[in-house]
């Protein structure tokens, strides 16, 4: 399982997404991608290697946008390539990071595709963006989609999504998979692990087994498994910015291991 982050704000995201990436390298990942709302469309890149490749790529050909989600993949189903990196698409108007495995996605895909969706990759989370474009036509919201969509997904997972027809918007649901949400000043944002949004935000909910969360620039709203609205505790993180990334070092461990004086004189300071 890999790494995920997602953004709404006031100002472009791909920043932001890019950097979230990057404090989750440490991770290990083969692929990485990202996906803006561009008004009517969706604009995404996908690369296989390193996130400065991808950085690279959006030099070349740049992307700008409010809403955004990004993605470090390791792959479980479906080879290491382009076709097979995250965001995953339906109907070039839905955009999905899925962080873990979907076991029923064979019986799910002979579904999706009798009902005329056409799949580009060999994933098991394509699957997940094809249905929940399925749901959207008839659900009355985004989220209701949602919530129908992962009714009928078994395994592990953290999503996030965004839905050129529900601008504005960032849905994300966890099971098995971790997820937190970075509360911002008109901004907010997901990811699988803290240290990806350190550099925009010390407040943090961590999402519970089976919470949604249905996120815009100004606030958010959480659900739990059972749909009700639920309050979870927002937690102030003391970590550092630069706690999550490499320093000078060639390695993480590296840096923990030189960093060890400092982290005890520091633990120590306070008694
Ligand atoms: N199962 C998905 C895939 O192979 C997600 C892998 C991950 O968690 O990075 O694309």
């Amino acid at each position: 399982m890999c790494g995920i982050v997602g953004a709404v704000a006031q100002r472009d995201v791909v920043p932001v997404l890019l950097e979230g990436l990057r404090r989750l390298e440490y991770r290990g990942y083969d692929s990485a991608g990202l996906a803006v709302l561009q008004g009517e469309s969706l604009g995404r890149v996908r690369n296989v290697g390193k996130i400065h490749d991808l950085q690279q790529r959006l030099n070349d050909n740049p992307l700008e946008g409010n809403v955004g989600v990004a993605h470090t993949r390791w792959a479980t189903h479906g080879g290491v390539t382009e076709a097979n990196a995250h965001p995953h698409m339906s109907e070039e108007r839905l955009a999905l990071v899925h962080n873990g495995i979907i076991e029923n996605y064979e019986p799910l895909r002979i579904k999706l595709e009798a009902e005329g969706f056409v799949f580009t990759s060999d994933t098991d989370t394509e699957v997940i963006a094809h249905l929940l474009r399925l749901n959207r036509r008839t659900a009355k919201s985004f989220t209701e989609a949602l919530r129908q969509t992962v009714a009928d997904l078994h395994g592990a997972y953290a999503i996030a999504a965004i839905n050129v027809d529900d601008p504005g918007q960032m849905l994300a649901v966890r099971s098995g998979s971790p997820l937190v949400l970075g509360v911002g000043i008109n901004e907010h944002f997901v990811a699988s692990d803290a240290a990806a949004l350190l550099p925009v935000t010390r407040s943090f909910v961590y999402l519970e087994e089976g919470d949604m969360a249905v996120i815009d620039a100004d606030g958010y709203r959480l659900f739990d498994s059972a749909g009700e609205t639920v309050e979870r505790p927002v937690k102030e993180s003391k970590l550092s910015a630069d706690a999550a990334d490499k320093g000078g070092y060639r390695h993480h461990m590296l840096k923990e291991i030189f960093e060890q004086p400092q982290s005890v004189t520091n633990t120590l300071a306070e008694r």
